[in-house]
C-alpha cells in the first residue's frame, strides 16, 4: 500500500475550525461527516486522526501521528520530543498572568509566596524561575478563571485572545508569558517516503501562508509617474503595466505585503494614482 501521512488534529474545540479550513485551502478534501476518529484524504496522501489537543504532542513523539496542528502553549508545556516546523496563522492567543481588579497584586514582583492557579505548570514554573519568584502553583484543568473568586488562588496564568472572560470575572492581565498560535509538529525520524509527502504539504501550507500575507492590487496611473509608482509596487518580479485607452494613462498590476499596506496606498495616491483596487490573493507561488 502507498504510505500516507497521519496528521493529528484537534476533534473538536477552537482548533478544529482553522485546521480543517487550512487542510481545505491547501486542496485536500476531508469529510468528517460521521464524527470518526480517522478519516483518509480522497486527493492528497494523508490520513487524519481527530484527537484531543493536549494528547497531540505526545502521539506525535511516539509515531502514533506523523504530524499534528496544536497551539504552540500545549507544544510548550507538553515538552514532549517533537520539531515544531511552521506557524500556521490561526488559533492565536497568549498565556497571561492576571490577577483580581482592583487588589492589592499589581505586577509580578507582588506574586511573591502568592498562589497562581494554572493549567500550565511548567511553562509557569520555568517563566517565575527566570524572573526569580518564588510562588505557589495550583494546578487546575478547568475553569481556571474562576479561582480567585472562590479564594482557591490568588492569581491566574491562563489563555487569553479578546479578554472577555478575563473581564467578566473581574480579572486583569499583568503580564504576557507567552504569545500562542496553531503550530505544525513533526515527529523527529519520519521515514524518507513521508517526508517528502510533509514537504509537499509543507509547499502548500507556504503558498496559502504568502497569499494571505499579500494583495494583488491594480491602479491607473499618469504616465510621467510610472517610475516612481513601480518603485513603490516591486512586486513578485516587477509590476504589469498595460496602456489605458485614455492617452497617457496606464494600468498598473502588482502584489504588496499585507504589513505595507496602508503605508503604500497612501504614497502611490500622492504620487496620482487613482481606482485603487485591492484584491486577496487565494494561492501565491514564487
Ligand atoms: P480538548 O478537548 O481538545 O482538550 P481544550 O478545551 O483543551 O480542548 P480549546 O479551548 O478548544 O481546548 O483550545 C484549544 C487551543 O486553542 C488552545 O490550546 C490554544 O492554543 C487555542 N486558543 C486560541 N484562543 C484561545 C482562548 N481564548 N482560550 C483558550 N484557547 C485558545
Ligand atoms: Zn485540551
Amino acid at each position: 500500500m502507498k504510505e500516507r501521512l497521519r496528521i493529528a488534529v484537534q476533534k473538536s474545540g477552537r482548533l478544529y475550525d482553522g485546521s480543517m479550513k487550512l487542510l481545505k485551502e491547501c486542496g485536500i478534501e476531508i469529510s468528517n461527516g460521521n464524527n470518526h476518529l480517522r478519516v483518509t484524504a480522497n486527493n492528497f496522501p494523508i490520513e487524519v486522526f481527530f484527537l484531543r489537543d493536549d494528547d497531540i504532542p505526545e502521539y506525535v513523539q511516539d509515531s502514533v501521528a506523523d504530524i499534528g496542528f496544536v497551539g504552540e502553549n500545549v507544544v510548550q508545556e507538553k515538552n514532549k520530543e517533537v520539531d515544531t516546523i511552521e506557524k500556521l496563522g490561526f488559533g492565536k492567543c497568549r498565556l497571561s498572568i492576571a490577577v483580581p481588579k482592583n487588589g492589592e497584586l499589581r505586577s509580578i514582583a507582588d506574586l511573591r509566596d502568592k498562589k497562581i492557579a494554572t493549567s500550565y505548570p511548567l511553562i509557569l514554573t520555568n517563566y517565575l524561575k527566570e524572573k526569580n519568584i518564588s510562588a505557589l502553583i495550583h494546578e487546575i484543568s478547568g475553569s481556571v478563571e474562576i479561582a480567585p473568586k472562590i479564594g482557591l488562588a490568588d492569581a491566574i496564568c491562563d489563555l487569553v485572545s479578546s479578554g472577555s472572560t478575563l473581564f467578566t470575572n473581574e480579572l486583569t492581565e499583568i503580564e504576557t508569558i507567552l504569545n500562542s498560535e496553531a503550530v505544525l509538529i513533526s515527529n523527529k525520524k519520519l521515514a524518507d517516503e513521508k517526508k517528502l509527502i510533509l514537504e509537499s504539504l509543507q509547499f502548500r501550507l507556504q503558498s496559502v501562508k504568502k497569499a494571505k500575507n499579500n494583495k494583488y492590487v491594480l491602479l491607473n496611473a499618469p504616465n510621467d509617474k510610472l517610475d516612481i509608482i513601480c518603485k513603490l509596487l516591486p512586486g513578485m518580479k516587477s509590476p504589469t503595466i498595460l496602456p489605458l485607452a485614455e492617452k497617457n494613462w496606464s494600468s498598473v498590476h502588482s502584489v504588496i505585503n499585507e504589513s505595507d499596506f496602508w503605508n503604500v496606498i497612501e504614497q502611490l495616491k500622492q504620487n496620482g494614482a487613482q481606482g485603487i483596487l485591492v484584491i486577496p490573493i487565494e494561492k501565491m507561488i514564487i
